[in-house]
């Protein structure tokens, strides 16, 4: 690894949104701090209906992570035992959690050549018990909902998004995390919008599962304080929203900037024949994508990523280079040929809103060095 300062790239430095904040980020902790102002409070409700603006979506609840705000909404659309929920493998195994920890059983698709949730493939799973689809919007696109809906609709089901890395992603200019009954979106620190530590909110369009939700996250207690249903402890720290807040004003221009990074990746690597590059911000106009990763497929993807960590470029493979169904102990037994063959190939290359273009030429530059010898 060649440590010279500023030559090293890694694939996230998660001291560089503090140190770029610091000073603001603290003014924020001690005002809410001399309000006492900690658990659901004005900054959060604040927070909660900016969000629910900023995505189009009537409500936007603060949850404790996505992962929760997953289970949370799928309980409150009253998916259980007995149910069966469809979803796609290449995902964090969260998805897949939320739905067994419902008592439902997960139902594990492939993806198509987008790596998002195939719809042929969810077709072919639906069964007598299928009672919800659980797609995820990968590396901030937007899945292909036209077709989800539609047979949603047609076999009666709800739809629950995983709109974990998809903040801000739009398909025909509707958010994702707003097709359905709702959606998670995650606010660790490396997602397109990320506090200090765990958040998340569900955003929803319908007034009873945002009743639920709301008690769900708060001891199955309602807005008087009485305890309606049982429930989870699963809030927003009012200090994280309040950061949050800040944060979502300046989410515009950070997608931008990926927007731009993922086109300038687009123009250095796209005559690569070894490659296949997502599709880039121009891509078509039903997708508005915000890239959360820069998910390629590489040939010799291990030969590649290593010799790139020589040159002090860090990468990811996605979910530690397995699909959910390829962790044998979860015990979902199914092949899936096309999402097998397909995390031989993948990896994440560099992918925020602090990356300046020079370092983008110096990763590319590195890979078509690769290739070239
Ligand atoms: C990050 C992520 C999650 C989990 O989000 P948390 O807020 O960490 O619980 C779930 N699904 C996907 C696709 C993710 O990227």
């Amino acid at each position: 690894m060649n440590l010279v300062r500023g030559r090293l790239i890694p694939y996230f430095d998660y001291r560089r949104d503090f140190f770029n904040e610091e000073e603001e980020l603290i003014r924020i902790v001690r005002e809410a701090g001399r309000r006492g102002a900690f658990i659901l409070q004005d900054d959060l409700s604040q927070f909660e209906s900016n969000l629910a603006e900023f995505t189009g979506a009537r409500f936007a609840v603060g949850v404790g992570n996505a992962t929760d705000g997953l289970f949370l909404t799928l309980r409150a659309a009253g998916i259980g035992a007995g149910d069966e929920v469809i979803f796609c493998t290449h995902t964090m195994v969260a998805t897949a959690a939320a739905i067994h920890f419902t008592g439902a059983l997960p139902v594990p698709v492939e993806c198509g050549a987008d790596h998002l949730i195939d719809p042929a493939s969810v077709e072919a799973a639906l069964t007598p018990r299928t009672r919800a689809i659980l797609p995820t919007h990968l590396n901030g696109r937007t899945a292909d909902m036209r077709a989800l809906v539609r047979m949603a609709r047609r076999h009666s089901l709800t739809i629950v998004e995983d709109a974990a890395q998809a903040l801000g992603s739009r398909f025909c200019d509707q958010a994702a995390g707003t097709f359905g009954a709702g959606g998670a979106v995650s606010f660790y620190p490396a997602k397109v919008l990320g506090c200090l530590g765990d958040g998340g909110a569900v955003l929803t369009n319908d007034r009873n599962i945002f009743r639920r939700l709301s008690q769900l996250r708060n001891h199955g207690r309602d807005a008087e304080g009485l305890v309606a249903s049982w429930g989870l402890n699963s809030r927003l720290d009012n200090i994280q929203a309040a950061i949050l807040d800040r944060r979502l004003q300046r989410l515009p221009r950070a997608i931008d900037r990926r927007r731009a990074i993922a086109k300038l990746y687009s123009a250095r690597l796209r005559d690569l024949h070894e490659l296949t590059l997502p599709p880039g911000p121009e891509g078509d106009s039903d997708h508005f994508d915000v890239f959360q990763n820069y998910e390629i497929e590489a040939a010799r993807r291990d030969r590649l990523r290593k010799f790139l960590e020589t040159r002090g470029v860090g990468t990811l493979l996605p979910w530690g280079g397995k699909a959910v169904h390829q962790w044998k102990r979860l015990k979902l037994r199914v092949s899936l040929p096309f999402t097998e063959s397909l995390f031989k190939r993948v990896l994440l290359l560099p992918m925020n809103a602090q990356l300046a273009d020079n370092q983008v030429h110096k990763i590319c530059d590195a890979i078509r060095r690769f290739y070239r010898a």
